[in-house]
């Protein structure tokens, strides 16, 4: 309604016209609030040195809306009307990325700042596959076009570091002010174009806690299935995206409101449809939200490991009950779990390396005598491994006494660690000298194989 009101007072006629040739809504400083100072200095450098070029230059997307917002921004991307060759000229410091749309990255001290040409409308014989997913998107346009093919209204904003202005095309503004998220254009039509941007909407709103647009909503569940011809390297960049903006559990739960999850993303299937291991990602979620609130980082092999745990336990039970023993049938059930996963997911051969020493420093921990704990501490994955035992601890999957053992191990030092370790519980190990001084510890002894 206000926004309508507000549209039909300032512009008369703007709001039909197309998407990309309208005009934006000029917002002063003391109307939005946002200081130069606020942008990072690389970007501000960036637009200053482009516009002493003579060319346009505006910090774009999400920067701006997470300042509106109150939310710190992740990185400051400037949109440009000069074309890469030309923004690559004005920076020492720079080069061109991609093929098809070539972007610039100008190094600015320790920040890269992505430099955009704005990009035109999508032609009539754009080409699309057989579902009108958009493949080829690469030519420049003017500014007015350029916001046309963002996402949505409240991702559409220009800040000018120059004249501290927000050029808003389509009441991105407004929008954010009354907390909802708008598709620019017709919903199902961009969908179709990019059904990654279902995926992003139930992020955005779960970050900055909009509640999106009917419009926008309630396609999703019908197109939903369109997420399956993505191809899947962009789905899991996407997916991490989700599970560690700060805001996963939220944004698992929305994903299922909506429908967005049976058949169409394996990642989801894995962790909403295991109904002993949901407890386990729920803590591990939440977990991971709090660590990126506070400000740390979670690793994805961290975050993978937990999301699979669950299917690797019980194929091991299985290849266990096969007559198999405990620690070769791990391996294998790790094995066949990331090879069918692996290759779903789009996992990364390095990220299912350190998510399988993860999983195989597991029953490792159970062993608390001689040498052995000795070799796991020095193990380089020991932090993760002991981070997730104290979530399996936490989800009542192991006695806490266990995870507490080696907090207070690794606390200890010296003779007083030495004390801790249990008696040699195996027995099999004849003349085995019980509770010998362990050495330095280090990986000391063919012990720290055991797994
Ligand atoms: P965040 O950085 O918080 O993840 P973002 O909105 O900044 O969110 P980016 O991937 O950094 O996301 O994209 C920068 C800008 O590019 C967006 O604000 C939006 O304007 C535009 N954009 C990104 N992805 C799409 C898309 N799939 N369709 C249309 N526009 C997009
Ligand atoms: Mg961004």
């Amino acid at each position: 309604m206000i926004r309508k009101f507000i549209s039909r007072v300032l512009k008369l006629g703007n709001d039909k016209k197309p998407a990309g040739k309208r005009e934006a809504a000029i917002i002063p400083r003391s109307s939005h609030g946002i200081s130069r100072d606020q942008i990072s200095p690389g970007s501000r450098r960036v637009c200053d040195t482009l516009q002493a070029e003579g060319y346009k230059a505006y910090v774009v997307g999400g920067a701006v809306r997470d300042l509106l917002a109150g939310a710190k921004p992740k990185d400051f991307d400037v949109a440009t009307d000069a074309t890469p060759e030309q923004a690559k000229r004005c920076f020492r410091r720079s080069r061109i990325i991609g093929r098809r749309f070539q972007i610039v990255h100008a190094y600015m001290g320790q920040e890269i700042i992505e430099i955009t040409t704005f990009r035109g409308a999508l032609g009539d014989d754009a080409k699309t596959d057989a579902h009108g997913r958009v493949l080829h998107d690469n030519v420049f346009g003017s500014m007015a076009e350029d916001a046309a093919r963002r996402d949505f209204t409240v991702n559409a904003l220009y800040f000018d570091p120059a004249s501290e202005q927000i050029l808003d095309y389509h009441h991105g503004v407004a929008d954010l002010k009354q907390k909802t998220l708008r598709m620019i254009g017709e919903p199902k039509v961009r969908y179709r174009e990019d059904p990654v941007r279902m995926l992003r909407a139930v992020r955005l709103a779960a970050k900055l806690g909009l509640s999106i647009d009917p419009e926008a909503r309630h396609p999703i569940r019908e197109l939903a299935s369109l997420l399956e011809n993505v191809p899947a390297a962009r789905l899991f960049d996407e997916m991490l995206k989700l599970l560690t903006s700060g805001h996963a559990v939220k944004c698992l739960q929305q994903l299922r409101a909506e429908g967005l999850h049976h058949g169409v993303l394996p990642l989801l299937d894995v962790i909403l449809d295991q109904p002993l291991g949901e407890k386990f990602v729920m803590l591990s979620l939440a977990d991971t939200d709090e660590r990126i609130r506070r400000g740390k980082t979670s690793s994805p092999s961290f975050l993978f490991a937990t999301l699979l745990w669950h299917e690797v336990l019980s194929v091991w039970e299985r290849i266990k009950n096969g007559g198999e023993s405990p620690i070769p049938a791990l391996h294998q059930a790790m094995e066949e779990v990331l090879n069918v996963q692996g290759e779903k997911l789009a996992i990364t051969r390095r990220i299912a390396t350190d998510i399988k020493e993860i999983w195989a420093l597991q029953p490792r921990f159970e062993q608390r005598s001689g040498k052995r704990p000795y070799g796991v501490l020095e193990h380089p994955r020991f932090r993760a491994a002991y981070d997730f035992l104290c979530l399996r601890a936490e989800a009542g999957e192991l006695d806490q006494e266990l995870a507490q053992w080696w907090t207070d191990f690794q606390a200890a030092e010296g003779e007083t660690r030495a004390q801790m370790l249990l008696p040699d519980q195996g027995g099999a190990r004849k003349k085995r000298r019980r509770r010998k001084k362990p050495g330095q510890g280090a990986g000391e002894g063919p012990a720290d194989t055991a797994a």
